[in-house]
């Protein structure tokens, strides 16, 4: 069972089951939805998912897609997209303990900011994984 929880406490999820994905992505829209250089994402299954605080609220940045966030400290908490339809995708720095996280890829690679280096053997999709 995994944690995690947003900056005030009032949202938090847990899931269990193996991952359905865990990278690294350099999209614009992810990194200004996380004022980040970079997001890192682990993709669960929704029906291993669960809301235990607060229910978050969601911004639909693009038709069919819901970034969800705290609405009492504006943490980004969730990405969740009809074209990922059964699974919802969560912030690794949101874990309990995000040392846990355990990256495998990076996606949209293509556009990574200049000043940003990561020294991983990693693979790096240009763009989307598939
Ligand atoms: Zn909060
Ligand atoms: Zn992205």
């Amino acid at each position: 069972m995994s944690k995690g929880h947003c900056l005030c406490g009032s949202v938090s999820w847990e899931y269990s089951g193996p991952e359905t994905w865990a990278c690294f992505c350099h999209c614009d829209t992810c990194r200004r939805n996380c004022a980040a250089p970079v997001v890192a994402f682990i993709g669960v299954r929704l029906d291993h998912f669960k809301w235990t605080g607060q229910t978050p609220k969601y911004y639909a940045s693009s038709k069919g897609v819901k970034r969800h966030f705290c609405d009492t400290c504006g943490t980004p908490m969730a990405f969740e997209a009809e074209h990922y339809a059964g699974e919802i995708h969560l912030y690794a720095a949101s874990l309990e303990n995000p040392q846990e996280f355990k990256p495998e890829f990076h996606v949209h690679y293509e556009h990574t900011l200049d000043w940003l280096h990561m020294a991983d053997d990693l693979p790096k999709y240009p763009n989307s994984k598939t």
